[in-house]
């Protein structure tokens, strides 16, 4: 530790117990994880930065492979931060302690020369402005880069596509550079080098510049370029192997195995899928040796199938039974339920791994809203999958809708329909049936996707949509969620597609007057400051014919190709 860095050691033990679960998340000595006296030994530092709590980053593992890459180059010395829960984040403010703390080291941001901020949702941008401030790290670029006390601020992740909030605002940038992608060879590249200029004397405009000419996917926050970014896929047993095991006694023994990236489908509002192209398998001789090799080395006892779409995997059976016979549980998330009709065969097999609860992506209320959003979903397939789940000893069944705004009268007769049938099965399968909930999510369109050329609704259109979606299910006597709210929606549509830097000056004007915090929803209060602070551009900005700054990122998916998709016959 150099003089000036101050180390919140002390106060960590003297607070502990009045922190969330006594201070867990801040504990540090996960397994895997350096011990701080490797600090000294290692010139460079990055901090590498959650905007959401530990525990709600609990499931994810991207930050933890950067931990490790980072960890695994020479010289180099990690450490995490997240944000704080609320009640922690009060007592860290009151006692003077930065909220970009390493958990590890204990140390602030003046310890370290990077932060990276591994960013997975557009809302969680809004966490860069107060987690900077409660650290006193200036906001500005400008003001970051004439101080060399402080850190650079990075920003990667699953959302950097769509972080231009953090990155339009030029000298008044909120980070100084985005890196895109997720080859780990290009991001440990990205620290070697960071080491190599910040050692060798380069001042930090000159490390961005060269960082810009050297590392496909990085580029200046004043100077977004094309950038190539093909996603890669990251293998199994590589990218588990040797990453922190957050502290979470009922995640011990749980590991990720990664079948398929991306999907080989092109739902018209799908950013996971438009964003990772091309759609990728493993093939299952391979997942079954790493599945092995990860089970040996970690332990596991429950592997969780990750892909957007398992049964989409040509090989699923094998994967499927084979995972079954080396785990005392595997998890499967999400399917097609195009494929599943198809072969119901794997309805039974999934129910041989111990699957009891499905969810099922209906997404549009109606035929014509469907196949507005690309589901390729007929109403054959809809109900073989529906007698499927609710025949057969299902205990839950949760039902996907989005909202789009176009719904009209002549939708909610189908929804009642849907509801009805789904009423009229359970009855059939007597008592003990499943728990049906319909959840709706009111549709953010994303950049890059052939529904980015779409003007979204107003949020009051949104919200009848969800009101009188509640009435029609729970009239059929089925629980109906908003998986987000009206202000959730509009908050992060005005984001995702911020056209200039006025989005972000408005944005970090409503965090100033409101105190705002993102955890899991966005407040009242902060939306009609937002609104109010956006003046005549509200709610103008909802409109698809804004600026395309994105453009200028050239992510490889061709803009005439999602031109001429969204151009298709509308269906409206
Ligand atoms: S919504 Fe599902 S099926 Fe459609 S493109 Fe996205 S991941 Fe694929």
């Amino acid at each position: 530790m150099t003089p000036g860095q101050h180390d919140y050691c002390t106060w960590y033990e003297r607070t502990y117990s009045k922190l969330s679960h006594h201070g867990l998340w801040l504990r540090g000595g996960e397994i895997n994880t350096l011990p701080p006296c490797d600090m000294a030994g290692r010139s460079f530092k990055i901090l590498v930065t959650r905007l959401s709590t530990y525990e709600d980053t609990a499931e994810s593992f991207t930050h933890l492979l950067l931990y490790r890459l980072a960890a695994e180059t020479p010289g180099v010395f990690p450490d995490l931060a997240y944000l704080p829960p609320p009640k922690d984040a009060a007592i860290m403010s009151k006692d003077k302690v930065p909220w970009l703390l390493g958990t590890q080291t204990k140390l602030g941001p003046p310890a370290f020369d990077v932060v990276a901020f591994s960013n997975s949702t557009v809302l969680e941008l809004l966490n860069i402005p107060p987690m900077l401030r409660a650290s006193a790290v200036a906001l500005s670029r400008r003001e970051r880069l004439e101080h060399e006390d402080m850190p650079l601020v990075i920003l990667g992740g699953a959302n950097a596509v769509s972080s231009q909030l953090a990155w339009l605002g030029g000298a008044s940038a909120w980070v100084d550079g985005v890196f895109l992608g997720e080859d780990p060879a290009e991001i440990q590249k990205l620290f070697s080098l960071m080491r190599d200029l910040r050692s060798g004397g380069a001042g930090k405009p000159e490390t961005l510049s060269e960082l810009a000419r050297r590392v496909d996917g990085f580029f200046d926050a004043t100077e977004p370029r094309a950038v190539r970014t093909a996603a890669r896929f990251i293998s199994t047993a590589a990218s588990t192997r040797g990453i922190p095991v957050p502290h979470f006694p009922g995640r011990a023994g749980h590991g990720q195995i990664q079948i398929s990236e991306g999907c080989a489908h092109s739902c018209s509002f799908c950013a996971e899928s438009w964003h990772r192209k091309p759609y990728t398998e493993k093939p299952a001789s391979e997942i079954l040796k790493e599945a092995l090799e990860i089970k040996a080395s970690l332990g596991l006892w429950r592997a969780e199938v990750f892909s957007f779409n398992f049964n989409a995997h040509k090989e699923f059976a094998v994967i499927a039974e084979g995972l079954g016979r080396l785990f005392g549980r595997v998890s499967l998330k999400s399917q097609r339920m195009d494929l599943l009709a198809a072969a119901p065969r794997l309805f039974e097999l999934e129910r041989s791994l111990g699957k009891s609860s499905f969810t099922f992506g209906v997404e549009g209320i109606s035929r014509r809203l469907r196949k507005h959003l690309g589901k390729e979903l007929d109403d054959e397939a809809l109900a073989k999958c529906l007698s499927l789940a609710l025949t057969r000893g299902t205990r839950e069944l949760k039902i996907f809708l989005i909202a789009t705004g176009h719904e009209n009268d002549a939708d909610y007769p189908e929804l009642d329909a849907l509801a009805g049938s789904v009423r009229d099965l359970l009855a059939r399968a007597g008592r003990g049936g499943a728990r049906v909930i319909f959840s709706m999510t009111p549709l953010v369109r994303f950049a890059w996707t052939p529904l980015e050329f779409e003007d979204a609704p107003a949020p009051e259109t949104v919200s009848r949509v969800l009101s009188r979606s509640r009435t029609v299910v729970e009239r059929a006597g089925f629980e109906f969620r908003a998986a987000a709210s009206v202000h959730d929606y509009a908050v992060s549509q005005v984001i995702a597609r911020a056209p200039d830097a006025s989005v972000s000056a408005a944005a970090s004007a409503a965090l100033d007057d409101t105190g705002f915090v993102f955890y899991r929803s966005v407040s009242a209060e902060f939306f009609r400051a937002f609104t109010g602070h956006l003046g005549s551009a509200w709610p103008g900005v909802l409109t698809a014919g804004n600026a395309r700054p994105w453009q200028a990122l050239n992510l490889g998916i061709k803009e005439e190709v999602i031109r001429h998709r969204y151009a298709r016959p509308q269906h409206l």
